[in-house]
């Protein structure tokens, strides 16, 4: 098979993704062979590829939203059959026996695994996955739609219920790239009366008009003081800055939850008066349970969300990296793999 591999840590910049002819991997017990056709591209492969969350193996292929076909089934797999449509997402694996797993928290499990940081992900023509980790894609989307559901739209989805939001609320969403434009489509969907309002950097247009396009009640700079009180809000950005704007915006026992895997500058010093007295939290979301997935995409359907995508061919790996890390990915990422 084809794939696009890394062999070790690197800066985007350097283009380090190689596409090398692999064999086709082989389903152990209870895991099915999937035959890639879709694969979201996700901020977490920036982190990985430059360290900051580093794969526990080399060569290594990432990617981590893939949609894709069975056409194998490991020794007593059973759930789903030749020819189903399925996705996997980041959590890859978990132990199911640890005071975590048992409470519900896979995504906190010592021993899990994460696709793409762990085991081989979706950039690629072929996976294997246990069975267990796999979920059925609804109808509606293409397979290039339901790419970044799996884990831009999984991961804001836990990361809005996290915020405590009710309906009649003020959300605020800073940044607005693949997760925030899923999470407002949610939000304005579950909560009619709530206002959301969106904080970008300057000059970000695209990701502008495409939160104006879905509804966002006011756009504004990072830095920028709300219109009103944020209730809650979620940081979907890479860097630290927008942690303290949002918890000076934050309204009295609001709550700001970070959606974010690594931050590539630091938060800066807070001043507890301004940003954390009056019961403000301050929260992060770690990786994503089954359920997540289990409960999102029927509601992604329902809704419906409708992900706006920029396609690249496999090959175009490193390229679509790179313009994600610059910011200039309208909606979400998805890499083209077989038809
Ligand atoms: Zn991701
Ligand atoms: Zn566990």
């Amino acid at each position: 098979m084809k794939a696009m591999v890394l062999k070790k840590v690197s800066s985007v910049e350097k283009r380090p993704l190689e596409l090398v002819d692999l064999p086709d991997p082989i389903p152990d017990v209870r895991q099915i062979l999937v035959q890639v056709t879709a694969c979201g591209v996700c901020h977490t492969e920036l982190d990985e590829i430059e360290g900051r969350a580093a794969p526990s193996k080399f060569p290594i292929i990432l990617g981590h939203e893939v949609v894709g076909k069975v056409v194998g089934l490991g020794p007593g797999a059973n759930r789903f059959q030749q020819g189903d449509r399925v996705g996997i997402a980041w959590i890859n694996w978990a132990c199911g026996q640890c005071a975590f797993c048992l409470k519900g928290q896979e995504n906190l499990c010592d021993a899990a695994k994460w696709t793409g940081k762990d085991a081989d992900g979706g950039y690629a023509q072929y996976t294997v996955v246990s069975e267990d980790f796999a979920y059925p894609i609804p109808e509606r989307f293409t397979d290039l739609e339901a790419a970044p559901l799996l884990c831009a739209g999984v991961v804001g989805y836990r990361a809005l219920r996290l915020t405590g939001m009710e309906d009649g609320m003020v959300l605020g969403l800073y940044g607005f790239g693949a997760s925030a434009h899923i999470v407002i489509q949610a939000a304005k969907y579950k909560y009619p009366n709530a206002k959301v309002f969106v904080f970008t950097r300057p000059h970000q247009e695209e990701h502008r008009n495409l939160a104006r396009k879905l509804g966002a009640d006011w756009i504004g700079d990072t830095g920028d003081a709300s219109p009103e009180k944020l209730n809650c809000a979620i940081d979907f950005t890479p860097v630290g800055l927008p942690v303290r704007e949002a918890l000076r915006n934050l309204e009295k026992g609001g709550r700001v939850v970070v959606n974010a895997i690594r931050k590539v500058t630091p938060i800066p010093e807070l001043d507890y008066t301004e940003h954390l007295w009056y019961e403000k939290e301050l929260k992060s979301v770690a990786n994503v349970t089954r359920r997540d997935a289990q409960e999102f995409l029927p509601l992604a359907a329902e809704i419906p969300i409708v992900p706006e995508i920029q396609e690249f061919e496999l090959n175009d790996a490193n390229e679509a990296l790179i313009l994600l890390k610059e910011g200039k990915i309208r909606g979400a990422g998805v890499l083209r793999v077989s038809e």
